[in-house]
């Protein structure tokens, strides 16, 4: 008996989880079972029902670990703390794990406001969306401030102003900080939003309508035009929704989708009965049966922050269904429900979800071919090596040599792959020196890369060919070989402004072409090598404008007496900007933590120097 054998005979045969490893000790799946003996024993039997990639998987099995849990429940929580610790590299990933946009209404405070958020805290707040898109979230937010006018400043500011602001002047805000409105008619103004959030137009147009006669009657005609301004945009605003549940409730509804061993799930988002968008991800399968794959993807899809609907529709049941409610019950703090529809408007609308999800694939595949063809193509225009399946691109950003930092961004199959991007400060080189300062980052990145063996396809740089040079170094110092180089210079103009202009291309240098390719400016290939190359360089520039703010923002609280780093930080933490700092009263600043009363009125003094 082989020792792997041996082991899974030891396993216990209680509800617990259990961790694939490799030689090395790696963690390479992580799952939870009923009976972990019998699961990891299922693994093993039978492999020719397995798919390609979880036998290779198994190939690599060369240790199980098991840990023991008194309920399901609890190895539901471990699974998924030890799938958020170890990374598998074969468990089910949400690879597209950003958070969608939401609404939050501060019903908690006095005079609240509406913002876009991100995170769904566990507060008081009212939470819509989410939204699948930034961009329109952003403009229904103008719209509805301008149908509802609430406050749009921090609460620093708010707190802070002798005067109101210009949304005041304009009629987009009714002065709360001021107490130009009683915080009663404010109320209304956040109910008549929260109303209109939550899809109750026909019940806000009718108390609109109630409003607009009433002030008519009482001879205020610019208040009753407002009131039939805003009962105008409401209508308008319907007009365009499309409704497709005719119960109020807000739903997910989980599209699923599997062709031969990719799994699509696009959850749509129904919120007040209205199709609000979705949002499609894909996923090997595994070699799971779909029940595992969407009772995975929903553990990870609802976790923390994340806005949990009062309903989710899947197409089928789910292991541990209950479970799964449970814990989104209580995460939510309000009764969740997880439904299968049998038939109905519900299942209408499941179909609807499941056929976005095939659609969303095929899309995909389309996309994908296209791709590997661009690839192929770039392969052979630029004698590389190999297929520019991984490339690394680097960039440099600093103001005459000050605060310098490089930047690294990653693309695969020519997609950006986030989590792999890197930044640098630069640490050895003094004064305005690009090429010494691409030196000290390629050197950085590829020795640990090499000792790794985690070396990228091809590596692009922005730049001629000194920085070409630069590069052909390390890779000589490292003794990296087969990794292809290129740098891309960007476009310049010729002549001058009086006579001729002409704007030359950007040209492609690579170590065995003597002179630069030039790419049609309309070409795919040089479009595809820009937009890996703009994208370091925003991540550059992003990194050392954070670098610089972060060093200017210091250097104005270091003036402070008394103040040292830590209270700088803490102050920075407490109020998010100098700006707010600044704006701060007295009693704010005290009582951030670390501050004494003495502190806190050095603060003050500061940015409130007494007039002589
Ligand atoms: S008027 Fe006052 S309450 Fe309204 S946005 Fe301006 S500062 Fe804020």
């Amino acid at each position: 008996m082989n020792p792997l054998d041996q082991r899974i005979d030891y396993l216990p045969t209680n509800p617990g989880v259990y961790l694939f490893k490799d030689r090395k000790g790696m963690v390479l799946y992580v799952g939870k079972a009923g009976n972990i003996k019998h699961r990891v024993h299922s693994y093993f039997q039978r492999t020719e029902e397995k798919d390609a990639k979880t036998l290779t998987m198994l190939e690599k099995v060369a240790d199980i670990d098991a840990i023991v849990t008194h309920t399901e429940k609890e190895a539901l929580i471990l699974e998924d703390n030890l799938i958020k610790e170890h990374h598998p590299r074969y468990n089910v990933k949400l690879r597209d794990d950003k958070r969608y946009p939401c609404l939050r209404l501060s019903i908690e405070e006095e005079f609240p406001t509406l913002s876009i958020v991100r995170k769904i805290k566990k507060d008081r707040s009212l939470y819509f969306g989410p939204y699948s898109s930034a961009t329109s979230l952003r403009e229904t937010l103008k719209l509805i401030r301008r149908i509802f006018p609430i406050r749009t400043c921090h609460n620093t500011r708010f707190l802070n102003r002798i005067r109101p602001c210009i949304n005041y002047e304009m009629g987009q805000c009714p002065g709360p900080c001021c107490g130009k409105i009683d915080p009663v008619q404010y109320r209304e103004i956040i109910r008549q939003t929260r109303m209109f959030l939550e899809g109750k137009n026909r019940d806000l147009l009718a108390r609109l309508k109630r409003k607009m006669d009433k002030e008519s009657e009482q001879l205020h005609f610019e208040k009753a035009a407002r009131s039939r301004d805003q009962i105008e945009h409401i209508k308008k605003v319907i007009e365009k929704q499309k409704i497709v549940s005719r119960d109020f409730v807000d739903q997910d509804v989980i599209g699923f989708y599997r062709e031969d061993h990719t799994v699509v799930i696009h959850p749509l988002f129904v919120r007040a009965g209205k199709l609000q968008g979705g949002r499609g991800f894909t996923f090997p399968s595994m070699g799971l049966p779909d029940k595992e794959v969407l009772s995975s993807f929903l553990r990870q899809y609802y976790r923390e922050d994340r806005f949990i609907p009062e309903r989710i529709l899947i197409p089928q049941s789910i292991p541990e269904q209950g479970l799964a409610e449970e814990w989104l019950t209580e995460m939510k703090g309000k009764r969740v429900w997880i439904l299968v529809p049998q038939k109905g408007d519900k299942k209408e609308l499941l179909q609807m979800a499941c056929d976005n999800a095939e659609k969303f694939l095929i899309a995909k595949i389309d996309y994908e071919e296209e791709r590997v063809k661009l690839l192929e193509a770039l392969k052979e225009r630029l004698s590389l090596n190999r297929t520019p399946k991984r490339v690394e691109a680097f960039d440099i950003s600093n103001l005459q040599g000050g605060d310098a930092v490089g930047s690294m961004v990653s693309f695969e199959d020519g997609e950006p792959t986030k989590e792999r991007y890197r930044h640098f400060r630069i640490k050895t080189v003094e004064g305005a020196d690009d090429y010494g300062m691409m030196y000290e980052v390629l050197l950085r990145r590829y020795r640990r890369a090499v000792e790794e063996n985690d070396l990228p396809d091809m590596v692009l740089l922005d730049g001629g060919r000194g920085h070409l040079n630069v590069a052909q170094e390390v890779f000589k110092e490292l003794g990296m070989k087969g990794v292809d180089l290129l740098s891309l210079a960007k476009a310049r103009r010729v002549g001058d402004r009086r006579f001729h202009i002409e704007k030359l291309g950007e040209k492609v240098f690579h170590p065995q072409h003597k002179e630069p390719i030039v790419l049609g400016k309309q070409s795919p290939l040089l479009r595809f090598l820009d937009r890996i190359r703009d994208e370091a360089h925003r991540f550059a520039i992003t990194y050392h404008k954070k670098v610089r703010k972060k060093g200017t923002i210091r250097s104005v609280l270091e003036e402070i007496p008394g103040i040292g780093k830590t209270r700088q930080s803490e102050l920075l933490k407490y109020f998010g900007s100098v700006e707010k700092i600044k704006e701060a009263p007295l009693e704010a600043l005290m009582e951030v933590p670390k501050m004494t009363p003495k502190s806190a009125r050095s603060v003050y003094d500061f940015f409130h120097p007494k007039q002589k």
